[in-house]
């Protein structure tokens, strides 16, 4: 039986006014969004590494196309049905650099090798196994990366050792390729000094190079090292040890980056991604708009006003959020003035959205569809 389709219409229209859009919408501001974009492919050839932005972020087949178009050597992505997105969209190498342990998911997964190079982080035997049992039944290969745990404390082997018998047991497998090592150091991205991240990734790059030359001497042939974000790539590029880098917020920016210290040699990327929201409430003492939890992440923190610092969002509820004056002389806005929100936290805002607006000069330019929007499996 076919499950009906869910269309939902657009907040906007190709040429439409920023004004006529319906809100709340998420805004692209397509010429700081084009810069942070041709920024990174820059830094990424510049330095000799490969780029492999993380979809996570948008989870969009238009963005992913443009960052390929711009350099990239593919997309990464965190869940399996991000990666049917992105191969369904015609990106032909992908990475999922997280754990996938569940057969039926494997399955999927490995289906997608007969259209795109596939890559998969493992960090137990048993997935490995899991893996090699799809893998064999689809008769298709599959890059493997051994996920070393370099300080985030989440995934990943903590010892040398089970990184040794992972990889005898990937050899196990004729259908799994070694291909490398994931050394994503999560907690080092929004480490607010730029010498805290700096000790953190120092410490990352010395675990990833006793794990390599550990592989190596048991071995392992060529083994690309993969990981860093937005918070922290230039130092993973800096090492020597990092092949490809894996930043994903970099094309959006939010609050909680915005946050960081930037060295004066590397300004931050720009803020192009907005919350576009209607104030739909007013009294004396704050306004309320149209943008609460369904419409933005707060899991990192409130959004702030663009363009007002004299005002703070606050008490977000399921559709509803507050303004507040954030200073004595703080003009409240209008019944039915329009805010742009700058998220909090990325990723989770534009999971919520099955649209990205692109607006340039004040006029729509781009809509482009979320296509991994809730994709979560
Ligand atoms: N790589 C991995 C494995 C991640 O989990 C993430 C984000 O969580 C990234 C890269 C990208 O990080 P950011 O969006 O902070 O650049
Ligand atoms: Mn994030």
């Amino acid at each position: 039986m076919m499950l009906p389709a869910i269309a939902r219409t657009a907040p906007a229209a190709f040429g439409d006014p920023v004004e006529a859009i319906d809100t709340p919408a998420l805004l692209v501001e397509l010429d700081a969004f084009e810069r942070n974009l041709a920024r990174m492919a820059a830094f990424a050839k510049e330095k000799n590494v490969r780029l492999r932005p993380h979809g996570k972020t948008h989870k969009c087949v238009a963005i992913a196309r443009a960052q390929v178009e711009a350099g990239a050597i593919g997309l990464c992505c965190q869940k399996v049905s991000e990666a049917e997105a992105f191969v369904r969209g015609g990106v032909d190498d992908v990475l999922v650099s997280n754990e996938i342990v569940t057969p039926s998911k494997l399955r999927r997964l490995v289906a997608l090798t007969a259209k795109a190079r596939i890559g998969i982080c493992v960090d137990d035997p048993q997935a490995v196994d899991a893996l090699a049992v799809a893998a064999v039944e689809a008769a298709q290969p599959i890059d493997v990366y051994i996920e070393l745990d370099v300080g985030g404390r989440r995934c990943g082997i903590e010892r040398v050792e089970d990184g040794l018998r992972l990889m005898d047991r990937i050899a196990g497998s004729a259908q799994l390729r070694l291909a490398g090592i994931q050394a994503y150091q999560g907690s080092a991205q929004h480490k607010r000094r730029p010498t805290e991240r700096q000790a953190a990734i120092d410490l990352a790059v010395r675990r990833t190079v006793m794990l390599r030359e550990a592989l190596t001497k048991h071995g392992a042939g060529k083994l690309i090292v993969t990981g860093a974000g937005t918070g922290t790539f230039y130092l993973e590029a800096a090492s020597g040890v990092f092949d490809e880098i894996q930043p994903g917020s970099y094309i959006f920016m939010d609050r909680d980056y915005g946050m960081n210290e930037w060295a004066a040699e590397l300004p931050p990327f720009e803020n192009s991604l907005f919350l576009l929201a209607t104030v739909m409430s007013r009294r004396a003492s704050h306004a309320v708009v149209d943008a609460g939890h369904k419409s933005h992440g707060i899991d990192s923190g409130m959004p702030a006003v663009a363009g007002r610092p004299d005002l703070s969002y606050d008490q977000p509820s399921d559709e509803h959020g507050q303004i507040f004056p954030a200073s004595p002389e703080a003009v409240l806005p209008a019944l039915g003035e329009r805010l742009r929100l700058i998220p909090g936290h990325c990723d989770p805002t534009v999971n919520l959205h099955d649209w990205l607006v692109g607006i340039r000069d004040g006029k729509v330019e781009a809509l482009w569809p979320v296509e991994a929007r809730g994709a979560f499996s």
